[in-house]
């Protein structure tokens, strides 16, 4: 099961914000993208990047994403296997945070589909694909909006627990890892074509 989708409002905010931080210094009209087809060629050369292949491939999923023209949509949608961009989301920051939900279901499949996962790899993708300037200013932008893009702070206190909670723990540590092993083998033997609608994330 994944991770409850807590902090989506804020990202939203975060990220409209920076757009119209963008309209406002002249900085966002070149990154706009109308064509599908252009952006089909962006996502390519991004999924054949070193970066995106050392991160975000694996043997189990085709390293493929289908750019979509949202026709009828209201909203910009992104899954394992493709997004959807209507017109008003033609741009790369949309296409980024889009093929980042990509990335996520990729990488993190637990985790929730805008969590400090889904921001910390959104920046990282916005920092080689966009530029350094844009990366800090969404990232100011995302701590503005007391957005999460890295793991909670763990507590340094040590933890005492008795030998049986460690055998169970150690139970359970396991019984997950045979979970994890047959749910792989699960996933590797269906048909992406039937995963892709279930994998789709609402912008
Ligand atoms: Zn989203």
């Amino acid at each position: 099961m994944r991770a409850r989708d807590n902090q989506r409002s804020k990202v939203y905010a975060a990220e409209q914000a920076f757009i119209a931080q963008l309209k406002t210094l002249k900085r966002y009209d070149g990154l706009r993208m109308e064509r599908v087809p252009d952006i089909q060629a962006w996502v390519d050369k991004i999924l054949e990047s070193h970066q995106w292949k050392t991160h975000f491939t694996n043997v189990i999923y085709a390293n493929k994403v289908e750019v979509k023209d949202g026709r009828g949509r209201r909203r910009a949608g992104g899954g394992m296997w493709e997004i959807s961009l209507p017109k008003w989301a033609r741009d790369k920051v949309v296409a980024l945070h889009e093929l980042t939900h990509s990335a996520v279901a990729r990488k993190h499949p637990r985790a929730a589909a805008h969590g400090h996962e889904f921001c910390k790899i959104f920046l990282m993708l916005v920092k080689r694909w966009i530029g350094q300037w844009e990366h800090d200013a969404l990232k100011a932008w995302m701590r503005t909006k007391r957005v999460k893009f890295s793991p909670p702070r763990q507590s340094n206190r040590p933890r005492r627990i008795s030998p049986a909670q460690q055998a169970a723990l150690k139970r359970g540590r396991a019984a997950l890892a045979r979970k994890r092993v047959l749910q792989k083998r699960m996933a590797a033997s269906e048909d992406p074509g039937r995963l892709e609608s279930s994998s789709s994330t609402e912008y």
